[in-house]
């Protein structure tokens, strides 16, 4: 059964067609990845998801309702998480706190700022987010400041933002985007634990080893349009997706 069904979405920039009439349907309990050269429209896809960018036609479906008109924190009620391209942290303050932050904001459905303090030593809410940490192998790191992460414990973090909201649909923007193969190695094997949860994830992705060793999918977005979506084992040897993609050369 299809969790995610995008139809028919187009999305221009000034004269730009960011998206040209875009099909794509994500079955529950999987990992579909959208693959395809720089600027082919990925990010601009995954933004029509959660409330980010409203897309002029076309329809966004998710557990049989609208994503489309609504705010990105109800999107995010539905049960839909989102990890961005480039980080998004508080670095001011703690791994803990990082993490609490998104889970008060699922279960209150907004995170007040001044009521922080007061309910900062709520217990459920504690003991949840250092499980997260501890999921993501940074518990012993709970009270260190965000900022002075490396590149893949943010990474990891935002991914423990992500799991303490108990998502049904993750979605991940070059999770191993500026990572080395080890940092590389230990979110795919993250991202695998997640997937053998049953969390549908979205990922785009543009290195090919992390996207072979998970996807159970792929679209191939150029220039805006799906060339191709199948199994992995047949977007390797499509010809169009290898002249997409790069060139002719082989995936
Ligand atoms: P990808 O993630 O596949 O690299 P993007 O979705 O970021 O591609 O971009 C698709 C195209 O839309 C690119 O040509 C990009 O320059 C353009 N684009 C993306 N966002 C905007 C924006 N906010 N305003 C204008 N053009 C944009
Ligand atoms: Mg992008």
């Amino acid at each position: 059964m299809s969790i995610l069904s995008v139809r028919n979405v187009n999305k221009n920039f000034g004269g730009l067609k960011a998206l040209d009439a875009v099909n794509l349907d994500v079955e529950a309990g999987t990992v579909h990845a959208i693959i395809g050269p720089n600027g082919a429209g990925k990010s601009t896809l995954l933004n029509c998801f959660v409330g980010r960018l409203e897309p002029d036609t076309g329809s966004v479906t998710f557990d049989g309702k609208s994503l489309l008109g609504i705010q990105p924190h109800e999107i995010n009620q539905l049960g839909v998480s989102r990890v961005f391209q480039t980080p998004e942290i508080f670095g001011d303050l703690s791994l803990l706190e990082n993490v609490m932050i998104p889970a008060f904001a699922k279960r209150d459905g907004a995170f007040k700022m001044n009521a922080w303090h007061e309910v900062a030593e709520e217990n459920d809410i504690h003991a949840l987010a250092m499980e997260m940490l501890a999921d993501v192998a940074l518990d012993g790191k709970a009270h260190d400041t965000a900022a002075q992460l490396s590149r893949g414990d943010k990474r990891r973090l935002e991914l423990a933002m992500c799991l303490v909201q108990n998502p049904k649909l993750l979605l991940l923007d070059e999770p191993t985007a500026g990572m080395a193969r080890a940092d590389t190695n230990n979110t795919i094997d993250l991202m695998k634990t997640i997937a053998g949860r049953g969390v549908t994830m979205v990922v785009i992705e543009h290195d090919m080893h992390v996207v072979f060793s998970l996807a159970d999918k792929i679209s191939v977005l150029a220039q805006g349009t799906v060339i191709a979506e199948d199994l992995p084992e047949n977007i390797k040897g499509d010809p169009r997706v290898q002249e997409a993609y790069l060139g002719g050369a082989q995936l």
